[in-house]
């Protein structure tokens, strides 16, 4: 008899908070669900404060004065469910040339993990924002995951991260270059092996035009061949969002042969959820 999918052995270390201004629900808010649905681990990893030298940089991001809060908030969450393991991340924008910053950030607080995250793809263009949509109408779409996958590959290749986020982020609204996508993913897979980062299946693509995960059965199959850890994520913006599409992220992960996951834990790498 198939028995009921338990979300009890898995941590959702993606979340987001009102701080980014463009999420909702507090980590108190997000912890009461995860109790509820009785998630193992619950971790926060809001976007980062960019540079003061950058700023104002874009309306999505967290302001670095209010890192205060956000630690505050955190502990919130850890006091009022001490029953819950709450871990403390950041999702990190890499930007070329701007390691300095990110190796700051790295000592700002008592960090469980970093993420590291590419949106822009060229100055002011995140490509996961639709106000940028129509650009996939004026270039052609393998230019812009080459873009893509080329600042993703450099953003691994620092080593500055614990994991990375949404690997194939361009796909978002449903733009596929045409053939085999294996060019795109193989740089960074070997990044990844060099740099000893782990990468997540991000659930979030399941509820955007995407229709699928981050990323694509392709890439979860050649990251398995080389060994790269793996964490499933909701990237939940809304506190409903916490461990959704979790069924179909350990599903994917299993289809491609993981058969374990990993977590973190003051930046150090621990065995996670067996998916045998
Ligand atoms: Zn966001
Ligand atoms: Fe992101
Ligand atoms: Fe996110
Ligand atoms: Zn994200």
């Amino acid at each position: 008899m198939p028995s009921a999918f338990s979300l009890s052995n898995l941590t959702d270390y993606h979340t987001h908070t009102p701080l980014c201004h463009h999420a909702e629900g507090w980590p108190v808010d997000y912890a009461r669900v995860a109790v509820e649905r009785g998630l193992a681990e619950l971790g926060f990893a809001d976007h980062s404060p960019m540079p003061a030298a950058l700023e104002p940089f874009d309306n999505w991001r967290m302001a670095l004065a209010d890192l205060p809060r956000y630690f505050e908030a955190v502990e919130q969450a850890r006091a009022a469910y001490p029953q819950l393991t709450i871990r403390l991340g950041l999702e990190i924008d890499y930007l070329a040339g701007h390691e300095k910053w990110i190796e700051q950030l790295a000592t700002m607080a008592e960090w469980d993990f970093l993420i590291g995250s590419v949106h822009y793809i060229a100055p002011g263009w995140d490509v996961d924002n639709p106000a940028h949509l129509s650009r996939f109408q004026t270039q052609p779409v393998a230019e812009i995951w080459e873009l893509y996958f080329d600042a993703y590959e450099r953003c691994v290749a620092s080593g500055l991260f614990d994991f990375v986020a949404h690997p194939d982020l361009p796909k978002k609204f449903g733009h596929r270059p045409e053939g085999d996508l294996a060019r795109f993913y193989e740089p960074v897979i070997a990044a990844l092996a060099k740099s000893g980062t782990a990468f997540e299946i991000n659930t979030a693509g399941l509820r955007k035009p995407a229709g699928e995960c981050y990323p694509d059965p392709g890439f979860l199959k050649l990251a398995r061949e080389a060994g790269i850890g793996l964490l499933i994520n909701s990237d939940a913006h809304a506190p409903e969002e916490v461990g959704a599409g979790f069924e179909t992220g350990v599903t994917l992960a299993r289809q491609a042969g993981f058969t374990e996951l990993v977590r973190f834990e003051k930046r150090e790498r621990q065995p996670g959820a067996r998916l045998v």
